[in-house]
């Protein structure tokens, strides 16, 4: 089977995670540091927060942004159910915006329009989660406007997208947004096995980010509220939880970021070829932005369903059948059965669902050989073809 994302892990990566088991420190010691370094000097932030997965990275920004209960995070349904679900431990109340038909991200058009419409019926978003879907990213410019007139704080969901620039600079600057998440996930650009990563200019929000993601514990004087008792002394002043990165993880982070952006080039050279191969079959290839050099995180076919007499279904069942691992990237988080349970209707955001019905995530990975890609264009083609088979 080829998959549609794979890990590609070196002996430099093996000796890195292999040095840090014999040395003093599993967890809690100078890789973590280490490893926020590298990231926030590659991509040009001036924090970084390393913790456990993305999902727990979204968590402790929405905290930080001071998202509760009653207040509304808005998000994609295009994208992973850990983009909506921070605002829920939070316990705010979630809403979508519609997809673009071209990007496939956050429209920021009908961002515009909900934003002028809750205006009025005053339940303004607190949070804006901003989803760089496949590693391109979204229209931060635009959102970032819109933030400033309508005072939300801007969330940009990077978990795709590390290694891409928006407007010649890497995502990750927080340039339009106050928080930027990556995650280090198996399948994602770099890895750490698990891992995650939250990014911000603002010295306060990444104060805070690192008291939540190690139980609200601190031992620095000047964020206690009264003199320490001694040496030992440690205050919890907020609630917080276990989110910590280990040493491991993060050595195999310092490690993998050696070679990000050589990964993403690769990830492009992919493309290009897919690009090429595809243009005469009945598919619609992705479309890129002028402005954008996308983390090529996923490479998402839609299928010309009007120009072929296969299901949806059919061609991915047939792909599955011929050793390609081809997947979906996103079923719309509001038809999950959680979210369905809030009230909300599949048709309430038509450009995702239209999406939904023809999507098909064929393999992008830095290890795909040209041989193994011409494997997957020639199934394709197969499974496009007329007839029964
Ligand atoms: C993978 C992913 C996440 C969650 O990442 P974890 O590190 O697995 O928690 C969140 N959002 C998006 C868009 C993702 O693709």
């Amino acid at each position: 089977m080829i998959p549609y994302g794979k890990q590609d892990i070196n002996q430099a990566d093996i000796d890195a995670v292999v040095a840090v088991l014999t040395s003093d420190f599993l967890t809690q010691g100078p890789m973590v540091p280490k490893f926020e370094q590298t990231v926030a000097s590659h991509v040009g932030a001036d924090h970084a927060l390393a913790v456990n997965s993305a999902t727990s990275a979204l968590h402790i920004a929405c905290l930080a942004l001071g998202l509760k209960h009653g207040d509304w995070l808005w998000t994609t349904p295009v994208t992973f159910v850990a983009s909506a679900n921070c605002g829920l431990y939070c316990g705010s109340k979630i809403d979508f915006v519609d997809i673009d038909p071209q990007t496939y991200n956050l429209c920021p058009m009908a961002l515009k329009a909900k934003l002028e419409l809750a205006k009025k019926e005053n339940r303004l978003p607190k949070v804006v989660v901003a989803v760089h879907l496949c590693g391109q990213p979204c229209d931060m410019k635009a959102i970032g406007a819109l933030a400033t007139e309508y005072g939300f704080k801007v969330i940009e969901d990077a978990s795709h997208a590390i290694g891409g620039k928006y407007q010649g600079e890497f995502i990750g600057n927080c340039r339009y947004s106050d928080i930027t998440v990556f995650s280090f996930h198996p399948v994602k650009i770099v890895t750490t096995a698990e891992g995650g990563m939250a990014l911000t200019n603002d010295a306060a929000l990444a104060e805070k980010m690192n008291l939540l993601r190690s139980h609200g514990i601190t031992r620095d004087p000047a964020l206690m509220t009264s003199e320490p008792d001694g040496p030992w002394y440690y205050q919890q002043v907020d609630l917080g939880f276990n989110y910590r990165m280990t040493e491991l993880q993060a050595a195999l982070g310092v490690s993998q970021v050696d070679r990000l952006d050589a990964f993403v080039a690769r990830r492009h050279e992919l493309a290009k070829r897919y690009d090429e191969l595809l243009a005469t079959l009945p598919v619609t290839i992705p479309w890129q932005h002028p402005d954008s050099y996308s983390g090529l995180h996923l490479y998402v076919i839609r299928l010309q369903l009007n120009k072929i007499s296969k299901l949806h279904r059919q061609v991915f069942e047939s792909l599955r059948e011929q050793g390609i691992g081809v997947n979906l990237h996103y079923i719309p988080v509001h038809t999950q059965p959680y979210y369905q349970a809030m009230g909300f209707e599949a048709e309430d955001f038509p450009e995702a669902m239209v999406y939904y019905r023809e999507a098909i995530s064929i393999p992008m990975y830095q290890g795909l050989t040209d041989d193994q890609q011409d494997q997957v264009v020639s199934a394709l083609r197969h499974a496009l073809a007329g007839g029964e088979d």
